[in-house]
């Protein structure tokens, strides 16, 4: 039971400003803190925290060595990320004292997939296994194909929203995880969407599971947040790894709550993402 993610590895580069800048204006930051980002690379990361063996599918350039050995510190497999001719994803994020952001990607070597890797990593794959995809890669709707073929379970995070790339991995889609803005956008754009199981994450107002004509809700835990960046990618991420260790949908809904709200109450995103042991305790607690 392996998890393949098909995901970005992007170098975070988080600027504390005293406010976001106007157009035409250069502004000095006060502080700024630096490391690994991007939605696929948190994802394999709380997916690898959550006990899954989780293999990254991906690329970096020559200047991302360091983010694939901390991907590696962290438990996941990194032997299928490509070395491109192409500057690693980096996302310069400028936040403001109240907390209000703004952010600017290179996907970079993100966009630098290549059918015939994936096809190799998936060809030793099968239906024991899942696939993970976002929307920061090239290739989603070639991957997304080709492990349904092989009878993959395929979860996709439609983040960050865009309805082209969700139209194009639909039809391949088993769990498709949304949360409340993005489930919003996709019905003005698409109406009732039938097919895939959908998960709706809501923020502090915790989520839902909708399959086969039920749905199952679960709350968000009671926590102080300190920073909720990556709570979406946490749950996910420990969700689908629960879903590999074989938990029902209500027990695996339980434990990607309870990560995410272990998340939130800490600072960083793939750093804070907690481990099988930490999310167990909190829930016998909870
Ligand atoms: P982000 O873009 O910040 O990564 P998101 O918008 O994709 O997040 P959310 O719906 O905000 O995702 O959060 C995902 C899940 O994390 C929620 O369903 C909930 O279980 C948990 N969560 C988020 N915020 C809180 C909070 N303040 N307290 C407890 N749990 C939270």
């Amino acid at each position: 039971m392996t998890v393949y993610c098909l995901g970005s590895i992007n170098a975070d580069h988080v600027y504390s400003v005293p406010h976001l800048p106007a157009p035409g204006e250069t502004l000095a930051a006060t502080a700024l803190s630096q490391g690994l980002g991007g939605k696929g690379a948190n994802q394999s990361v709380a997916a690898a925290r959550a006990g899954a063996r989780v293999v990254h599918v991906g690329a970096v350039g020559a200047d991302g060595a360091w983010a694939v050995e901390q991907l590696a510190a962290f438990g996941v497999e990194t032997s299928h990320v490509a070395r491109v001719g192409h500057p690693t994803g980096h996302a310069i994020i400028n936040v403001a004292p109240d907390g209000e952001n703004s952010i600017v990607i290179l996907p970079g070597a993100n966009a630098r997939q290549d059918t015939g890797r994936i096809a190799a990593v998936l060809a030793e794959a099968g239906p024991d296994d899942t696939l993970l995809l976002q929307n920061e890669t090239s290739h989603q709707s070639e991957a997304a194909a080709l492990a349904a073929e092989h009878g993959l379970r395929v979860v996709y995070s439609a983040a960050p929203f865009e309805i082209g790339a969700l139209s194009a991995v639909l039809p391949h889609v088993s769990l498709l995880v949304l949360n409340a803005v993005e489930a919003g956008q996709m019905g003005a754009a698409l109406g009732p969407v039938e097919g895939p199981e959908i998960i709706v994450t809501d923020g502090a107002r915790g989520a839902r599971w909708r399959f086969g004509g039920q749905t199952l809700s679960v709350p968000a835990f009671p926590v102080m947040p300190v920073d909720t960046t990556g709570a979406g990618d946490c749950f996910i991420g420990s969700l689908v790894g629960a879903l590999d260790r074989r938990l029902s949908r209500a027990d695996a809904l339980r434990y990607a709550a309870a990560a995410a709200a272990l998340q939130v109450t800490r600072p960083g995103t793939a750093d804070a993402m907690p481990a099988r042991a930490e999310v167990e305790a909190f829930l016998a607690r909870a």
